[in-house]
Order: structure tokens, then sequence, then C-alpha cells
């Protein structure tokens, strides 16, 4: 099971904290010793998008951590007041400056050894000019026999990659669900 186990202060009255299970919980919590605040931890989504022209997906290559200098789909964590679509569209329009068309949701992973939850949608590009903004060195367009597979930095990645190009060549897109280990 994932365990955060990395709240050591209390957000309320800067305590420390203890783990412990609280009175009718199941499973331990970050509680503070002082004011008893209890602090719970849930997974994080993070929502993307698949951009495609014609036969080309775009991808954007990172220029900050983790995983500098690999390729990667425009993706980030959602913000609140956002919908998950509105968050991918956002993420992409930071990260690639690109101009597109949302389309529907094509894959759902969790990734339950990191504690997220990981979306990406389908967009249609509506040019071909992009506009990398500071986490991205380059953004450039791929066919799928020029991806570069081993340069990917997420599983997630290429995982969604892989069910976008197996749907594409079946003329029929759904939404995969699945667990990345
Ligand atoms: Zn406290």
């Amino acid at each position: 099971m994932f365990q955060h186990r990395s709240i050591k202060h209390c957000r309320a009255c800067g305590g420390a904290t203890v783990y412990a299970v609280p009175a009718d919980d199941n499973r331990d919590r970050a509680t503070c010793t002082v004011c008893q605040l209890v602090h719970y931890e849930n997974p994080l989504n993070v929502v993307g998008t698949v951009p495609v022209w014609g036969d080309q997906v775009l991808l954007c290559r990172r220029n900050i951590e983790p995983r500098h200098g690999f390729w990667t789909l425009p993706a980030g964590f959602m913000e609140l007041g956002e919908t998950t679509e509105q968050g991918a569209a956002r993420e992409t329009d930071e990260e690639a400056g690109a101009r597109f068309e949302m389309q529907g949701l094509l894959s759902v992973l969790s990734v339950v050894r990191v504690g997220q939850v990981h979306l990406y949608f389908r967009a249609r590009l509506l040019d071909t000019e992009f506009a990398p903004g500071p986490e991205t060195i380059e953004a450039r367009l791929f066919r799928e026999d020029e991806i570069p597979w081993d340069e990917l930095a997420f599983r997630t990645v290429r995982d969604t990659l892989k069910y976008f190009f197996d749907d594409r060549r079946k003329g029929q897109f759904s939404v995969h669900c699945a667990d990345i280990a």
C-alpha cells in the first residue's frame, strides 16, 4: 500500500505530527500532537493531452526534472477550480503553446506507487505553430515510426501513445483504464 508518511508538522499550528489511526478510521493519518488536526493524504490527478496533427502527435522535450531531456506528452498537476479537461488544455497551452480543440478521454491510469491518477485526452491541433514554455526544450511532431520510445519520460506516456496508435489503426477510439505498476 502506498504511504506518504511525509507530513512532519501540522498545517494549522505547526506542531509535531505522529502517524496514527484516528477513531472510526482504518489507516494511519498524520495527526497533530498539539491541536489533534488529522491530515488526509490522497492521490493527485495529472492531466494531459495527446495533440494530433494528421498522422503525427506532438511531444515535448522536458526542460525540468525529473527526466530532464526526455520526451513527454503535455501534462501536469490539475489545479483547484478547473475540470480535468480544462487542466489538460491549460498544460498543453503552457508546455507546447499549441492551438487545439479538445476531444475525447483516452486513458485513465492509476499510478499507485506514487499516489497519482493520470488522465489523457485526445486533442486535434489546429495548426503547427508551437511556442513552448520554459518547461519545454522543444516541441515537435512525430509519426508513429518516429516516436523515441526509449527516450520517453514516463510509462504513462508510453502506454497512452500505444493506446492512441492502436485505436487509430482500428479506426475507433475508446477509454483505456489501467494500473501502472
Ligand atoms: Zn496542530
